[in-house]
């Protein structure tokens, strides 16, 4: 089952699908773009989709498609539920994944994770649900691909540090951003993905999320974990072991690679996916991210270590700022600046329940609401 099937990963993933034959798809699930959902279940043999938008829900069956539509804040959860698949992709953009991994994993199934906001939002109640439900969460995103693909060759004990690495974004190497536009910071290098984590790799906020995601998926505390800078975007991951060696995971930035792992792995299947010409590459380079330029880093690596819900919170703030920044409502280094700003007024206590994490999140978005209103009343927008 795949859920976000109209986004980038979620075609990425039925192209994987498509080349696996052992593979059925049982339902597809995405926001409100229903004929091509429709399409998409045409196409995989899929007889039940779930719309989160009511209207898009009614209009697929107002269509006359003869399979089952699901609409509203519940379709998702009854998709998953009715259809009991053996693994649910969840690569819905945004908190809005929450839910669907909550439910996933409470039925014990297993989880592909595209969406990290869940991890960085849900954090320790999301990991605590899949222990107790035996159901295993394999990550999806590259990085964390790579590093599971690292770490599952190495005996107990061995790994010192994890490393992450980051392309940097459009602008890095750049200190003064202020006047950067929406189609330049929708202009990545190296990866081609949906608007928002687009944005998210412009300001590095991407990498800090990472870095929370990476901390609950591999139990390792923040202290252990690096970021580095590296351009090319071909070493998808690092680890260090007590040795002093360092093991890497290289290849094309294609995310069908991390989708086809965390669907088959350990097992591979064939991709139309060379494998790197490194003469032809040459160099591999690597830097210090610069977190003066690029805040955002370090604002979720503090939150991440703060603990509690101060990733709910960073996450929520960083949704409602990037969404205003595209909008044109406010500038690129406005993003930072509202994310800090809420991060210190809003109370971050850890949360018992998920109920808690959904409290923590609107309280996050109304503060940065507020943040707004402001910002636009002294001037502030552009
Ligand atoms: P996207 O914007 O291209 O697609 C998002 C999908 O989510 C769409 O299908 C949309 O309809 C669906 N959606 C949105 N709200 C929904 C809701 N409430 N209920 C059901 N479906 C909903 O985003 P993307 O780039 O594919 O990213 C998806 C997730 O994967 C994000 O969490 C992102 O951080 C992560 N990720 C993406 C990439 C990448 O290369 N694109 C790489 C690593 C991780
Ligand atoms: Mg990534």
């Amino acid at each position: 089952m795949i859920l976000g099937a109209t986004g980038s990963i979620g075609e990425q993933a039925l192209d994987v699908a498509s080349r696996s034959a052992d593979l059925r798809i049982t339902g597809l699930a995405a926001d409100s773009d229903w004929e091509r959902l429709v399409a998409q279940a045409d196409a995989t043999g899929a007889r039940a989709v779930a719309l989160a938008d009511e209207t898009a829900a009614a209009a697929a069956r107002a269509s006359g498609w003869d399979g089952t539509v699901h609409g509203g804040e519940e379709g998702v959860r009854e998709l998953i539920v009715s259809a009991r698949p053996e693994v649910v992709l969840n690569a819905i953009v945004g908190s809005a994944g929450l839910g669907p991994t909550i439910v996933t994993l409470s039925e014990g199934i297993e989880l592909a994770l595209a969406n990290k906001e869940s991890l960085v939002v849900g954090g320790e109640l999301v990991t605590a649900l899949a222990e107790a439900g035996d159901a295993r969460i394999v990550p999806v995103d590259s990085e964390h691909s790579a590093l599971h693909q690292l770490i599952r060759s190495e005996p107990p004990g061995v790994v010192d540090r994890l490393v992450l690495t980051a392309s940097g974004g459009p602008f890095r190497g750049r200190s003064e951003l202020g006047g950067v536009s929406r189609e330049q910071a929708l202009a990545h290098p190296t990866w081609e993905m949906g608007g928002k984590i687009t944005i998210d790799s412009a300001t590095l906020m991407n990498k800090g999320l990472e870095l929370i995601e990476a901390h609950h998926l591999f139990a390792v505390p923040y202290g252990r974990l690096d970021v580095i800078v590296h351009p090319q975007s071909l070493v998808h991951s690092l680890i260090t072991l007590v040795d002093g060696s360092m093991l890497a995971h290289l290849g094309h930035p294609d995310m069908r690679v991390p989708i086809a792992y965390a669907l088959h792995g350990p097992d591979r299947i064939d991709l139309p996916v060379e494998p790197l010409d490194l003469a032809a590459v040459g160099a591999l380079t690597f830097e210090e991210p610069d977190t003066d330029a690029f805040p955002c880093l370090r604002l979720a690596r503090e939150a991440g270590v703060a603990g509690g819900t101060a990733p709910c919170v960073l996450n929520a703030a960083n949704e409602v700022a990037v969404a205003a920044f595209l909008a044109g409502e406010i500038p690129f280094t406005g993003i930072p600046e509202i994310v800090d700003r809420v991060l210190a007024a809003v109370p971050a206590p850890p949360a018992a329940h998920f109920a808690d994490l959904y409290e923590r999140d609107r309280e996050a978005r109304e503060a940065a609401e507020r943040e707004l209103r402001s910002r636009a009343a002294a001037g502030g927008a552009r």
